[in-house]
């Protein structure tokens, strides 16, 4: 009997996001707080004797090869563990794509996750992480989930205290942006205003939720704000709608406030996509449950293994 395996891969924002450095090998070097949001898209596992990995997203223009960080995350474990079984992946996207939510990334991290949960294999997380920073710097955060201070390029991750009680409007501006093109175009130097990260990691202790947002920022901005001012634009907008601050995430282009009602963030994201002619707003609150590894395999239309 086939069986099928449920995920949920979470979205992330950063409330800071800065570059120390970039490396001599290409890479930047960042301290970033991140945060994890409940937006998620769905992972469905199922395996089958077909000895072959295949995949299907419901969005046409996303890979459905090796291109897919999804089959090279199934792909890394059955081949280290010597997996003879094949493996259908059905991906479900609500995440906004290349938008700086880490889509990919958390798609990856729960294939990973689900892969040790379907064969059992008993991987340690911090294994498993090890396997995933192969594949992309965000891919351990997107296993531990949560509020973490990532450093390094990434792939250095402390825990922090769960981000205090609000709600996050996410607004995916029409354009998207390539995370390349924000790094190559990034110019690090005395006039760069790097953000409060230590100083947020203290706000986050003292669970001072304007101390959190007072500090929000984000050096790539610097890059993308050039090149596309309605990411200024939509900011001040949700400030003037009652946020208590806003940032853009990642490498954008997704921006997102922070507020304290649910109502007035879903009012100010009436207003976003009327004055931006936004397509894909969302207001949630932040998530903190690690992923779990459970023994029980659901059956065909079973229901969810990991909450
Ligand atoms: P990050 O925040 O880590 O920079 P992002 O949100 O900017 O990520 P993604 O949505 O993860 O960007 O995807 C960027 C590119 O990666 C896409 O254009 C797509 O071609 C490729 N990609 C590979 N696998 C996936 C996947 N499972 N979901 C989305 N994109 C994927």
């Amino acid at each position: 009997m086939s069986q099928t395996l449920h995920l949920k891969a979470y979205a992330k924002v950063n409330l800071g996001l800065d570059v120390i450095r970039r490396r001599e090998d290409g890479y930047h070097e960042v301290r970033m707080i991140m945060q994890t949001v409940r937006l998620f898209d769905r992972l469905s596992l199922t395996k089958n004797q077909s000895g072959q990995i295949t995949l299907s997203v419901n969005l046409p223009y996303l890979p459905v090869n090796e291109k897919n960080l999804v089959y090279r995350a199934i792909d890394i474990i059955r081949k280290n563990y010597h997996i003879s079984e094949g493996i259908h992946a059905d991906i479900n996207k609500r995440i906004p794509v290349a938008a700086g939510m880490a889509g990919g990334s958390s798609d990856a991290a729960a294939a990973f996750v689900g892969m040790n949960q379907m064969f059992d294999l008993g991987i340690s997380q911090e294994t498993l992480m090890e396997y995933a920073v192969g594949l992309g710097a965000d891919i351990p955060y997107c296993i531990m989930r949560g509020t973490a201070l990532s450093e390094g390029i990434g792939e250095k991750l402390t825990p922090l205290p769960p981000m205090p009680d609000c709600w996050f409007l996410i607004v995916k501006p029409v354009f998207s942006m390539s995370t390349r093109f924000v790094y190559e175009n990034l110019r690090l130097d005395e006039s760069t205003c790097h953000p409060d990260i230590d100083g947020m990691v203290a706000a986050l202790k003292n669970q001072d939720l304007t101390g959190i947002t007072d500090r929000m920022g984000n050096v790539l901005e610097q890059v993308t704000q050039e090149h596309f001012p309605q990411i200024r634009e939509i900011k001040d907008c949700m400030r003037q709608e009652g946020a208590l601050n806003a940032l853009m995430s990642g490498s954008g282009s997704t921006v997102f406030s922070i507020f304290t009602s649910r109502k007035a963030a879903e009012a100010a994201g009436r207003v976003c996509r009327d004055r931006f002619q936004i397509k894909q707003t969302a207001v949630v609150c932040p998530f903190n449950k690690p992923h779990v590894r459970s023994r029980i395999l659901s059956r065909p239309n079973r229901g969810e293994q990991q909450k």
